[in-house]
């Protein structure tokens, strides 16, 4: 008997050839992973051209004719296939530029095709790689009247695996299965949200019988997908607060209080006040914090995380806060030392390029107690790092680690300690939970007081001697400014190049002595990135030119203007990460995007969308929008988002419905054994069996 968990290659139509690229291309193995295969989107097969007909930028067209004549013909790389194709109106060519041989052997000339594709018009109509079928044959099928485009590689379509392929291969595995689909909701939600069952579901997204029943289809799918994802997301959520034990910090000491009353240098904020009655409220219960918060650039996050710290040793426990560079660890730990001077807390610094010595003294004082905070990079995570009794982890600009570095943090402890993740590039809501529906999550959405909105411009290239008077006043108004080069790994050495020249044509338009200039990239030793680093800190140099390495954290509230060179390059976080480099001080602060005029519509978005607002969650949208969400995440955490037919961005609102659906199921029957929810309980331990996608939160 044949079921979902069969092996593909049992499939009527595929042999091993075709399973292993199946499998390496798509990663399907089985009749359910198939299944799983959704379209991408559909065409309107119902229509036909003709070639007198077509338009410059006709899109998908269908057109019966025959081929007449095919011939090779070299072309500076290889060789292209290119055959001539009539229907009685017109002459249009087909081209192929790979697999020629094996479709040149198997084209037939004079016989009615039906041909499928897109048009280009270059001198005469043409069609690349275009989906061809026999007339005879295409009448035969059953023809659904949209018909499904699946998701596919350059490599399926040139070893033959096409979209005609495909749909033929799904129209075997619903043979083969009779056409009928385990249900997999309870029929309570069926019929609460009025869905179509499992079997209509998948019948009609592969094939539509028209558009509404697609709709209901896809309607289904996308909620069950997310459904399924909620269940997880808030089931972890609840067994975490019942089951994992954390260190009750119940008294708000000494520290806290003392530091709250006579050492802390401004109002809180509202929003910085509720965050902290936020995680007192966390750490004061018995079970372990595992808190997310986000706040833009400039929001104020540091203090947070160092009355938090405060409250940890209050009772009795140490607490480390993890950075991701070592000039932002270095940061942090100068910046908090002295915050906390004259408070008796003892706080120490631990990076990659700590000293034997002294990393010996902070062993040692972490295992006898005697260091209260430890501030550093991932060099904490290190084995030999051993704490007397750490009770809160603080890791900021966590997008940045990975997930086996944090499990490290939490086995730190007995019970792992109370953990406060910060991330500066704010995630939208939608987003963050799905992603982190198992974290609680905290946002400073205020901005200090006092501070001017940074206004920020495009410019192109040309406008350069503007730009240099700009910067002339700006010095001579006693500022400082940042120019930054991008540093992309694939052309590192081109720019390292640019950065340099950049370097040398600031210095001859900028001379010495009146202008001092910092440099700061990746290339240079630590300590040479410091001791430059300090300088424009401590306003030494007006000019500091670097690349990417400063994006995270750097504070100098008297820099006013930064400039981003080649900014198409950059992705909109990052620009907007580095723009909040500027605008920590009470001055106007100026943001200059420069460019060349070749510009890409993706580049041109970004660049308006950082001219027209400095507000990171409404960038963070359009970020998502553009780039999709698992790129947004980096590969760290693409996998959850791995969906099948839902899309984070676009289905938001069924995302909704489904936490809401999750949450009510689990309020009513937490484990998931009354009666009508045993099949979702049932597919539920399916999905936890066949992809343990969940392990990636902290
Ligand atoms: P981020 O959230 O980007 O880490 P920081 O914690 O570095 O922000 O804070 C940015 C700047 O704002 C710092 O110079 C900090 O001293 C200042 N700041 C933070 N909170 C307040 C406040 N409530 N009032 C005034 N200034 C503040
Ligand atoms: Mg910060």
């Amino acid at each position: 008997m044949k079921t979902l968990q069969t092996p593909i290659e049992y499939l009527k139509g595929i042999g091993s050839n075709r399973a292993d690229l199946l499998k390496k291309e798509l990663g399907i193995f089985t009749y359910q992973d198939l299944i799983n295969l959704f379209p991408n989107r559909y065409i309107d097969r119902t229509k036909y051209y003709k070639i007198n007909e077509l338009q410059r930028n006709s899109a998908d067209v269908q057109i019966v004719g025959k081929v007449i004549h095919i011939k090779m013909v070299e072309q500076k790389k290889g060789k292209r296939l290119v055959a001539t194709f009539t229907d009685g109106t017109g002459e249009m060519e087909l081209v192929w530029f790979r697999g020629q041989k094996w479709i040149k052997d198997s084209l037939k000339l004079n016989i009615p095709y039906v041909i499928f594709g897109k048009c280009n018009w270059y001198n005469g109509f043409s069609m690349p790689h275009p989906d061809m079928e026999l007339l005879a044959e295409h009448e035969g099928r059953i023809k659904a009247s949209m018909q499904a485009v699946y998701p596919s590689t350059e490599k399926l379509n040139t070893k033959g695996i096409t979209n005609k392929v495909k749909n033929k291969l799904m129209q075997n595995l619903f043979q083969e299965s009779g056409g009928k689909f385990t249900e997999t909701l309870s029929e309570k939600l069926i019929e609460e949200l009025n869905l179509v069952s499992k079997t209509d579901a998948l019948t009609n997204v592969h094939f539509p019988k028209d558009a509404n029943s697609l709709a209901r289809a896809q309607f289904r799918l996308k909620f069950e997908e997310l459904f399924y994802i909620q269940l997880q997301l808030v089931r972890k959520n609840i067994t975490r607060k019942h089951r994992i034990r954390g260190y009750p910090f119940d008294q708000v000491g000494e520290l806290f209080n003392e530091f709250y009353a006579n050492h802390l240098p401004f109002e809180l904020t509202n929003a910085q006040k509720r965050v902290i009655k936020e995680i007192r409220n966390d750490l004061g219960s018995n079970a372990q914090m595992n808190r997310l918060l986000q706040g833009d650039v400039g929001s104020g996050k540091t203090i947070v995380a160092l009355m938090t710290a405060l409250l940890a040793i209050d009772n009795d426990f140490q607490a480390c806060i993890m950075a991701p560079t070592e000039i932002l660890a270095t940061q942090h730990y100068t910046g908090i030392k002295e915050l906390v001077k004259g408070l008796g807390v003892n706080i120490k610094l631990l990076t990659g390029s700590t000293k034997t010595a002294e990393r010996k003294i902070i062993h040692e004082e972490l295992e006898n107690g005697g260091l209260n905070i430890l501030i550093g990079t991932h060099a904490l995570l290190e084995d030999k790092v051993q704490f007397q009794n750490l009770g809160l982890a603080i890791i900021d600009e966590q997008h940045r680690f990975g997930v086996a570095q944090r499990a490290k943090l939490w086995r730190k402890n007995e019970i792992p300690p109370h953990i406060l993740v910060m991330t500066a590039t704010p995630i939208p809501r939608t987003l963050a939970m799905s992603l982190y529906g198992d974290l609680d999550i905290s946002v400073i959405d205020e901005l200090p007081p006092g501070r001017k909105a940074i206004k920020t411009v495009h410019r192109y290239d040309s406008n350069r001697l503007k730009i240099f008077q700009f910067i002339r006043d700006e010095i001579r108004k006693g500022r400082q400014i940042y120019i930054v080069y991008p540093l992309i790994q694939e052309s590192q050495a081109l720019d390292y190049k640019d950065l340099m020249d950049g370097y040398e044509s600031i210095s001859r338009d900028f001379p010495q002595p009146e202008y001092q200039i910092s440099i700061v990239h990746g290339k240079m030793k630590p300590a040479d990135k410091d001791f430059e680093m300090e300088r424009f800190v401590k306003g030494e140099t007006q000019i500091m030119i670097a690349t990417t390495v400063i994006e995270v954290g750097v504070n100098v509230p008297n820099a006013s203007v930064m400039i981003i060179e080649s900014a198409e390059r950059f992705g909109l976080s990052q620009l907007h990460q580095l723009r909040g480099r500027v605008g920590r001080g009470a001055k106007q602060s100026y943001c200059i995007l420069m460019t060349s005029y070749k510009l890409s519509a993706d580049s041109k978005t970004r660049l308006e969308t950082m001219v027209s607002t400095n507000d990171g969650f409404e960038i963070a949208e359009v970020d998502l929008k553009l780039r999709g969400p698992g790129d947004l995440m980096g590969t760290q955490q693409s996998g959850v988002l791995n969906l099948k037919i839902a899309d984070i961005v676009k289905d938001n609102d069924i995302l909704k419905l489904a936490r809401h659906y999750a949450i009510q199921v689990l309020k009513e029957d937490p484990s998931l054994e009354f009666p009508e929810n045993q099949i979702i309980n049932y597919t539920y331990q399916l999905l936890g069996k066949h992809k343990n996608i969940w392990n990636y939160i902290s």
